[in-house]
């Protein structure tokens, strides 16, 4: 296979999966960010790391939903590169709601069952087998168990997906760098102008300004 040289703008949770991906298959990637490789500004740096995708079905489409689950597929072997397998769990979670919301919740578990054909192997749990699942949720009678969805500690993955790329042969890392135009094939900055075989946006909601429609996750 041609190795390709490839430029990603913002080296946050998505640009780092992406030059991930690109090493492991032998490719050239250079990563441009504001911020330094701790990733301070990033939201990967605070996400919850909840590979929810049943959850994210109630406002999203069921592209998302089967993203989601390609996504959970994903993510060991992409932790297990960067050696810190140990920080994946799929011991499903666990959906519940004061009493007065309850109707609420039981209405949106209902509305996955008709839209997901696997959201059928969704749990209703009784107060008894949900303290037996988690005991400091011993104050709600009812709750839903969703046994596939998982977790990441997105900031472990943060800290050691910058150690293991800043010592890759094939990265390069301009950190505190401010990428102020992309272009197919081009990365502009303050400073340059470089050329690459694919250059690829991960500026998350920094892209905002060029893409209007953008949307963050706490719309
Ligand atoms: C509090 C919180 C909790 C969350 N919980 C979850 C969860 O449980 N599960 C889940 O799936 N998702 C969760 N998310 C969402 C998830 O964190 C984001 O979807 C994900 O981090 C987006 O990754 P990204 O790489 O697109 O953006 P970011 O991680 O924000 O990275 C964008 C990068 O681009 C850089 N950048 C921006 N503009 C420029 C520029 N002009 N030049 C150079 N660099 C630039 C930034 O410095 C940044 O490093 C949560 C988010 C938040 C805020």
């Amino acid at each position: 296979m041609k190795t390709i040289n490839v430029g990603i703008a913002g080296a946050g949770l998505v640009g780092r999966v992406l030059a991930l991906n690109l090493v492991a298959k032998g490719h050239q990637v250079t990563l441009f960010d504001l911020d330094s490789a701790e990733g301070e500004n990033a939201a990967g740096l605070t996400a919850a790391g909840m590979l929810a995708q049943f959850a994210e079905l109630e406002s999203a489409t069921n592209a998302i939903f089967h993203t989601g689950v390609r996504s959970i597929e994903l993510w060991p072997s992409l932790l297990e590169q960067i050696g810190i397998p140990e920080t994946y769990q799929q011991v499903g979670s666990i959906i519940t709601a004061h009493h007065v919301d309850m109707p609420e919740l039981e209405h949106f578990i209902s509305q996955l069952r008709a839209k997901v054909p696997t959201a059928l192997d969704i749990q209703t749990l009784d107060r008894r087998q949900l303290v037996e699942l988690e005991p400091d949720l011993e104050q709600h009678s009812k709750a839903f168990y969703l046994p596939s969805e998982g977790q990441v500690n997105a900031q472990a993955f943060m800290a050691a997906s910058a150690e293991y790329l800043l010592k890759h042969p094939q990265v390069t890392w301009h950190q505190k760098t401010e990428v102020i135009e992309i272009l197919p094939g081009l990365v502009k900055t303050q400073s340059d102008e470089i050329e690459f075989d694919w250059s690829f946006d991960a500026r998350g909601f920094g892209a905002k300004d060029d893409l209007p429609d953008l949307q963050s996750c706490d719309r």
